[in-house]
């Protein structure tokens, strides 16, 4: 989600909003949300050392996208040991766990499982060091996206609801979902026949920990994250001496005049008042001073909420890049939409039925239902795959896990706040866990509570 602009599942602007988000309307809740809670707290408070040593194990092993094997043993292990059926490799490193607890709506929840490329500097005692050989590559890595915090709630969650199965009926489908930061896992388990070999899901839920203060919930209606494309786009030119650039087509040339016209895609051609982001995040090219080279190749990543808009992006991206080889006179280029997924969605009736059940449960100031109307973060999620693939309601929750007093410290010296995705992320352990494990139970209960 957000600060957001570069983290790719992050509710940020949903996050920023919550500050100005009005009231809440009364609570329209079906169970007793107080008493939900003083249960699921009471459960929490005896499993929340071994959650806590889970969270600290995940943290320390972090498995990016399609290599999430030791991460997924680990919680197919805790979802057999709880009571689930469990089945594993649904989309390569994805998990399936399902508790049958007689009739009632099939509830999914969902957890991403992998990690980032990337390496820790939060200097915590429990920080990673792992590391993970990445494109024939050792590459350090680390769970900056928070995805840690996710898989322990969903672990807690399973826990909890189980504790107290006889207060709601139905049955539950708890997903493990792989490579999420790549956008692929959602897709690779639904091609895997996870809504066909698994009961279909009449709700879905998920959550993502976020910068915001630890222990508040954010529940955006209607669009909640950005769609989200990667596009390669590679340069084919002719190489030659550095000193003769006559006899060369420049690859690096053509980079350097598409990473500029392709803005005016943005400023130029996009109405200003739609949501939309071209970035480039890569230029490959070259390797020495005295050598122009025979290609460039730049990766991508454009942002949006509309699918106009969205396929504005795309058209954009492809004439620019051709344009620009055809005033190099260069060979057309090639332009690869590698990866693309739409904007999560959430249901504006259910986001705010269960906004009333949270805030009854967790108490006012603790939850806020940012309305319809509000633009949704610039971060995307392939959640919303699984609802596109025909989930008839789902909400997707902000939880915050940032430390009160270090917000303030840096407020007062003017400093940004670490994000999902910065190296210096750091969510608070115990009040995200437990804040994400009581969202989501009460979420479950929200819609098949007795
Ligand atoms: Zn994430
Ligand atoms: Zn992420």
């Amino acid at each position: 989600m957000p600060r957001f602009i570069r983290a790719r599942c992050l509710l940020a602007g949903a996050m920023t909003m919550a500050l100005a988000a009005p009231a809440l309307p009364a609570a329209a809740a079906p169970l007793d949300a107080a008493a939900a809670r003083g249960a699921i707290d009471a459960q929490l408070d005896r499993i929340y050392p071994a959650l806590d040593a889970l969270y600290k194990d995940i943290h320390q092993h972090p498995e990016v996208g399609f290599q999430e094997t030791r991460t997924a043993a680990l919680l197919a292990a805790r979802m057999r040991q709880i009571g689930f059926t469990v089945t594993e490799h649904v989309g390569q490193t994805g998990v399936v766990a399902v508790y049958r607890n007689g009739d009632g709506p099939v509830v999914m929840v969902r957890t991403e499982l992998d990690g980032l490329p990337l390496e820790e500097k939060t200097g915590l005692p429990y920080a990673s060091h792992y590391q993970q050989t990445i494109d024939g590559k050792l590459t350090p890595t680390d769970h900056a996206c928070g995805h840690d915090s996710h898989m322990t709630w969903w672990v807690g969650t399973a826990q909890t609801l189980l504790a107290m199965k006889d207060k709601w009926h139905g049955t539950l489908v708890f997903i493990g979902q792989p490579a999420e930061e790549k956008i692929g896992g959602a897709k690779a388990m639904l091609a895997d026949g996870l809504f066909t070999r698994f009961p279909k899901p009449d709700y879905a839920f998920a959550a993502h920990v976020t910068p915001d203060v630890a222990g508040h919930v954010v529940v955006k209606q209607g669009t909640v994250s950005s769609a989200s494309d990667s596009v390669i786009v590679t340069f084919h030119g002719q190489g030659a001496h550095g000193s003769m650039p006559d006899k060369s087509i420049d690859p690096i040339v053509m980079g350097a005049h598409f990473v500029d016209d392709v803005q005016t895609v943005i400023s130029r051609q996009k109405d200003p008042q739609k949501f939309g982001v071209i970035t480039v995040g890569a230029f490959n090219a070259g390797f020495a001073p005295n050598i122009i080279p025979d290609t460039a190749v730049l990766k991508l990543t454009l942002r949006s909420y509309d699918a106009d808009v969205r396929k504005l992006l795309l058209d954009g991206v492809d004439t620019t890049a051709r344009a620009v080889a055809t005033m190099a006179h260069a060979d057309a280029p090639d332009v690869a939409h590698t990866e693309g997924t739409a904007s999560v969605i959430n249901d504006p009736a259910l986001a705010a039925r269960l906004a009333g059940v949270l805030q009854s449960a967790l108490g006012d100031g603790h939850v806020a239902l940012v309305p319809a109307t509000m633009p949704g973060g610039t971060a995307s999620e392939d959640y919303s795959e699984f609802v596109n693939a025909g989930v008839p309601q789902s909400v997707f929750f902000a939880v915050g896990g940032s430390d009160p007093a270090m917000l303030a410290r840096l407020k007062s010296e003017g400093k940004p706040v670490p994000v999902n995705h910065s190296p210096f992320f750091a969510p608070q352990p115990e009040p995200a866990i437990r804040t994400g494990v009581e969202t989501l139970v009460l979420a479950v209960l929200g819609v098949a509570g007795n």
